[in-house]
């Protein structure tokens, strides 16, 4: 366990936790559970919390049911009393000048060994009061002459105790050589007045005070930022010069004749800006149409794919899931059905020979039009000429998969179509130099979709509601959670769920079951039914979230609509108002906490998806705001991503670093570029090549 001087971070991610005193392999595989396979990464397992010790309160003035942190003396040594069940009681009485107070612990065998009678301590936990008086259960305590501290907190696991963590971090802390490389240069630091990585290791597990702590803290925040920035950075500049694609005409009125309705002001807006910059700019078209669920942004994305085949380019079209690729091959085959455009299909579903096909018509120029999902992009899709490429969705796919899109041809133009409103800072990072077009206005004649809270007592009005609904020749959705495993079955299952509903509720009408166990021909399947109105009800996990557009459908109810984020119901009510029809969505919710109810209800009284955002992003802050990686980008440990004064601060930092360095393959960016292909490794991209 030798380090040498000036030793970088990388050999501790390297060394095994095991190799820590005290830390066997049984209580290394508790460590794993939370992601903690190296000293390393154990340094970097920051604190949930903090505990505030300098605060010392005294025992007089102790508020009942509030955490406290008093400085007392262990008046006579703790006593164990055993209590029914073989668990054992310990308590011990400790003073100060102002008054007395009873100290109790469960079931700790040790507590009695580890605190002395006449020493004084700093005791901190929750005031109770019992028929004996006032009392502190099961407090956390430090010696008082190690002083008054900030305690870290760290998030625990079954059989492993932050107090473990903590004393664990601490030997780590004592492994770290005397100075450590640091992945930003000193110029960096001292122009940003940013504290070296010691130290800030250091002060973000035990800080001496606030101070300190806000110090590490904005330390390794920049950090992470900068390195998100740069990496971000590089996938992006990789291409993006002159495009070799020549778009010399227009044909988005012709398109239009194809259409069974008339494009909004707004999506002709959208279209005629995608088709100035590939008639006007001598660079690739770097654009994002962002319009909320419902807007219609397919029929832009096909108006310019249109454009741009006539003029003598492929396009490929890349969804995120199965069934929102097959969506479209339906949509747009119909659409281009009295021309000359061969479109296809690819996904990975399809049968080996089928793909090989496909492929080989693609790089001979037989196919226009691809629509697909990550098949498109393995090594073994060649383009024969590829003008455009469109993503779907865009916040479902990493930077690198478009990245890699772009990568099948010469330069060619780019649109990328997202629902989900990125905060501008954010959007500056993850799109960088990308122009926007906004689709601001909902095809006409929709109306809005009514939205409702109800408990499950409620579900016979729910069933009977569907009922009528669908004898009115509307369709309905239901929605179930995905149900992890080992979790309590009171929450439904999809698969148990429709076969109850099938057999009980709704025996006379046809339902279909989608859930993602299944595989993708057979949802396909069942998708396609529903569309085509063989299903009048189709109960489906959140596979149906994304873009699936039935227009007949008019009802979706979504079940346990506590679990899921604002921004993600939203885009599961966008299944249904996407007709002429009055629609309903209805959350059903028996969580009836106030916070709870109140993030609901923004939902009931508002169908404006950017408000939305605004609301969850204050709700239930930015760490879930994006949910499952929903915007592409690495997994943070520390930063923001609503951290908007942090953003700006990494933004400029970054610029400052490629204004100073040139290129960020140089040496003195060495330990930076690590940090960047560690980053986006966690994420499950990758960089720099
Ligand atoms: P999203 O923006 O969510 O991807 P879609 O492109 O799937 O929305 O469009 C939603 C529905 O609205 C589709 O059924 C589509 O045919 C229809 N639609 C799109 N544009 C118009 C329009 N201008 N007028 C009427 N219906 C439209
Ligand atoms: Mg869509």
């Amino acid at each position: 366990m030798f380090l040498t001087t000036g030793t970088y971070m990388a050999s501790l991610y390297k060394m095994p936790i095991s190799n820590l005193n005290g830390i066997g392999a049984k209580r290394a595989e508790l460590f794993a559970k939370l992601g903690i396979n190296s000293v390393g990464s154990l340094l970097n397992f920051y604190p949930r919390a903090y505990e505030d010790w300098s605060t010392v309160e005294k025992i007089s003035d102790l508020q009942y049911g509030s955490m406290s942190c008093i400085k007392a003396v262990l008046a006579t040594p703790i006593s164990d009393s055993r209590i029914s069940g073989g668990r054992i009681i310990s308590k011990g009485m400790v003073y100060d000048d102002s008054g007395s107070l009873q100290i109790v612990f469960f079931n700790n065998r040790y507590i009695s060994s580890m605190l002395k009678g006449g020493e004084e301590y700093f005791f901190y936990g929750r005031i109770t009061t019992d028929s004996y008086g006032a009392q502190m259960i099961a407090p956390t305590f430090s010696l008082a002459s190690e002083g008054a501290k900030i305690h870290p907190v760290y998030r625990q696991t079954a059989g492993l105790v932050s107090k473990t963590i903590s004393n664990a971090v601490k030997q780590a802390l004592s492994l770290l050589p005397k100075t450590v490389n640091d992945p930003l240069p000193q110029q960096v630091r001292d122009i940003f007045d940013l504290c070296d990585l010691k130290q800030a290791l250091n002060d973000i597990h035990f800080p001496k005070n606030r101070e300190c702590l806000e110090k590490a803290r904005k330390r390794l925040v920049t950090e992470e930022l900068v390195v998100l920035n740069l990496g971000m950075r590089n996938l992006r500049e990789h291409s993006r010069g002159e495009s070799g694609v020549k778009i010399t005409k227009s044909y988005s009125s012709e398109f239009e004749t194809f259409l069974p309705f008339t494009l909004t002001n707004a999506q002709k807006r959208a279209v005629s800006d995608c088709v100035k910059d590939m008639l006007t700019k001598s660079s690739a078209m770097n654009r994002l149409v962002q319009g909320d669920v419902g807007s219609g942004k397919t029929a832009v994305a096909a108006s310019v794919c249109y454009t741009v085949i006539k003029n003598g380019f492929q396009a490929a079209f890349m969804a995120p899931t199965e069934i929102l690729a097959n969506q479209h091959f339906e949509t747009f085959k119909k659409l281009f059905e009295n021309t000359d455009i061969r479109v296809a299909l690819l996904t990975g579903a399809l049968k080996e020979s089928e793909k090989k096909r496909i492929r080989q018509e693609l790089s001979d120029g037989e196919i226009d039009l691809v629509i697909g999902t990550h098949a498109l992009i393995t090594d073994k899709t060649e383009f024969k000429n590829l003008g455009l490429a469109v993503t779907d969705e865009q916040h479902r796919f990493g930077v690198a998969q478009r990245a890699k899109l772009l990568g099948k041809g010469e330069n060619p133009h780019l649109l990328v179509m997202s629902a989900t409103p990125i905060p501008r800072t954010l959007g500056l990072i993850i799109f960088g130099d990308l122009d926007i077009s906004v689709i601001d206005e909902l095809p006409p004649s929709r109306k809005p979709v009514k939205t409702v809270l109800m408990s499950a007592a409620q579900r016979k009005r729910i069933y009977n509601f569907i009922r009528s609904e669908i004898s009115s020749g509307r369709q309905a959705y239901i929605v179930c959670p995905l149900v992890e495993e080992g979790e309590l079955d009171n929450v439904a299952s999809a698969e148990e769920y429709a076969a109850e509903l099938m057999l009980k509720e709704f025996s006379d009408i046809p339902v279909g079951i989608v859930h993602g166990k299944m595989k993708s021909d057979e949802k396909d399947e069942v998708m396609g039914k529903f569309a085509s109105g063989e299903f009048s009800l189709l109960v489906a996990t959140t596979v149906i979230e994304v873009g699936v557009d039935v227009p007949n459908a008019s009802v979706i109810v979504i079940e346990n609509a506590e679990r899921f984020g604002l921004s993600q119901l939203h885009q599961l009510r966008g299944r249904v108002g996407r007709g002429e029809f009055q629609s309903y969505c209805i959350l059903v919710s028996d969580k009836t906490t106030p916070t709870t109810r109140a993030r609901l209800e923004v939902l009931c009284s508002t169908n404006d998806g950017f408000k939305i955002a605004d609301e969850d992003l204050k709700m239930r802050g930015p760490g879930d705001f994006f949910g499952e990686r929903q915007h592409g980008l690495p997994q943070m440990t520390i930063a923001d991503f609503a951290d908007t004064k942090s953003l700006e601060l990494s933004q400029k930092i970054a610029d400052y670093i490629l204004f100073t360095y040139k290129d960020i393959r140089c040496d003195e960016l060495r330990l930076l570029r690590a940090e960047i292909d560690r980053l986006f490794e966690r994420g499950g991209q990758n960089t720099l090549n």
